[in-house]
């Protein structure tokens, strides 16, 4: 073993069991284990490789250094100076190409597991109930935040934190965004977002579920009432393949499918209201991390899953664990082939889905070999598919709101700090990028919070 000791990887609950039910797969590392890891040759871990790796900036040697030392409560101070949810980051982050990805031990060995240290701490904080201080004194203006994802937590938070009187509105009866109606149970337990919100709340969050602002409130009515407004809105309208045969029963997008799993808890009908239909054998398009997500609900729930992608095993763009994980449990996957059209028996449910081979060609803008279509197509007999191609913003707010910029693709229009088209309303996460990471739209509240901080100064 090299001086600098092998990476810890965190335990997982056996794939013959895990696939049957929908509690955590990974299991989160003891205190020895933490203390372990961040200890490994602690002397590399001065330089900033990985806070350069994370979005948010992450004190990545401070936390780690204090876990070495097994003082648990000042790693977690000096982590919620940066993301206020470690519990939340360090396990749907994608560390390997973020902060791991940047680790000077990859040079010598391997990467520190940043992200199962920091998931431990962030466990040790929800389980000793350590509360995030608000020491400000009380600035006496008040902040809308619209939406509960990333985002929106982070907003909420870091102006809460500032002393600004915040009232968070979210669609759903459920707070989280993705985190709540994307990211499985098996993933991401929903006990710790419930506990996520709650210290929100402590903080002073004010949270109320059920408004859709565009209707329920627009935001000239906003303006009334608050100092700024932050729209934290996301993207989650599903793009669609816009081939033959899209409208045949049998045939879900990975938004509306894992909406109905994660929110309405479809998996526990009769115990639960919702009913869900899981075919025997289900194609799910696309390898993202919904796709996979959407695969290893749809195997949970006993079906035969495949997933279809255009491209190579290479060129998956799902975390490296997740498909790491879909393998082990069971999913399949067919590479290098694009549905052509979707047909049906009986001309109302989804019997076959005609697929195009594909080919490498030329990299494109990603690097990645752009996905040639060969002419040549073959068949694939299925009984439900779900599609899991990508996502636009949503476009309510923009749509109620003419003076709000959006360019092209519908994403609001803001400066880099944050400032849309409109006065005292702000924008950022997906409904300024485009659909990204739960980390990259934390980053942008935090942007957010700050400029919302230095405009309202001035009045
Ligand atoms: P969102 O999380 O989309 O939250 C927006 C919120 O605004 C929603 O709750 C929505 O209901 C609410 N809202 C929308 N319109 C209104 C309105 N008019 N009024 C009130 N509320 C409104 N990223 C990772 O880094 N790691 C992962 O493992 C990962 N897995 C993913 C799995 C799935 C299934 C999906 C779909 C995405 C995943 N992502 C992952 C991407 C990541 O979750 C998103 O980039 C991130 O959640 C964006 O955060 P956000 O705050 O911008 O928006
Ligand atoms: Fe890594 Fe995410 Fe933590 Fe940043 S917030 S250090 S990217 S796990």
């Amino acid at each position: 073993m090299s001086k600098i000791g092998h990476r810890l990887e965190p335990k997982t609950r056996p794939p013959e069991i895990r696939k049957k039910d929908f509690e955590e797969v990974e299991l989160t590392v003891s205190p020895e284990e933490a203390m372990k890891e961040a200890s490994r040759d602690i002397k590399f871990c001065a330089a900033p490789c990985s806070v350069r790796g994370c979005p948010v900036s992450v004190n990545v040697p401070g936390f780690l250094k204090k876990v070495s030392e097994g003082d648990f409560k000042e790693a977690y101070k000096i982590l919620i100076q940066n993301t206020p949810v470690p519990s939340i980051t360090g396990r749907v982050c994608q560390q390997e190409i973020q902060c791991e990805g940047q680790c000077v031990l990859r040079r010598v060995g391997e990467p520190i597991a940043i992200g199962a240290v920091e998931r431990f701490v962030g466990d040790w904080a929800l389980d000793n109930n350590i509360e995030i201080p608000v020491t400000a004194e009380k600035k006496h203006k008040k902040v809308a935040v619209v939406g509960s994802g990333p985002s929106g937590i982070v907003a909420a938070a870091d102006l809460a934190r500032m002393g600004y009187d915040v009232t968070m509105y979210e669609a759903f009866h459920i707070p989280g965004g993705v985190l709540a109606y994307g990211i499985p149970e098996f993933r991401l337990p929903k006990r710790i977002l419930r506990k996520e919100f709650e210290r929100l709340q402590n903080m002073g969050v004010d949270i109320e579920l059920g408004v859709v602002v565009g209707t329920t409130y627009t935001i000239p009515e906003l303006l009334k009432d608050y100092n700024a407004v932050f729209l934290g809105v996301g993207a989650g309208r599903p793009m669609f393949l816009n081939i033959p045969g899209e409208n045949l029963a049998g045939i879900y997008t990975a938004n509306e499918f894992l909406t109905r799993v994660n929110l309405m808890k479809a998996y526990m009908f009769p115990e639960y209201d919702t009913p869900i239909h899981v075919g025997k054998k289900v194609a799910v398009i696309g390898a993202g991390n919904t796709a996979m997500d959407a695969a290893r609900s749809a195997l949970r729930l006993g079906a035969d899953v495949y997933v279809i992608y255009r491209r190579g095993r290479n060129e998956v763009s799902a975390r490296a664990v997740e498909f790491k994980h879909a393998e082990e449990e069971g999913v399949k996957f067919i590479f290098w082939a694009a549905p052509a059209e979707f047909q049906s028996n009986d001309g109302v449910n989804v019997s076959n889905i005609k697929l195009m081979k594909m080919k490498p060609g030329e990299p494109d803008r990603s690097g990645r070999p752009r996905p040639v279509p060969t002419g040549e197509t073959f068949d694939f007999d299925t009984d439900m598919v779900i599609t899991a191609i990508g996502f636009y913003p949503n476009p309510l707010i923009p749509q109620m709101t003419p003076d709000l910029k959006v360019d092209d693709h519908g994403r609001v229009v803001v400066d880099i700090e944050g400032r849309t088209s409109i006065p005292h309303v702000y924008a950022g996460g997906d409904i300024v990028t485009g659909e990204s990471t739960v980390i990259e739209a934390m980053g942008w509240g935090r942007r957010v919070a700050r400029t919302i901080d230095k405009d309202l100064q001035k009045i």
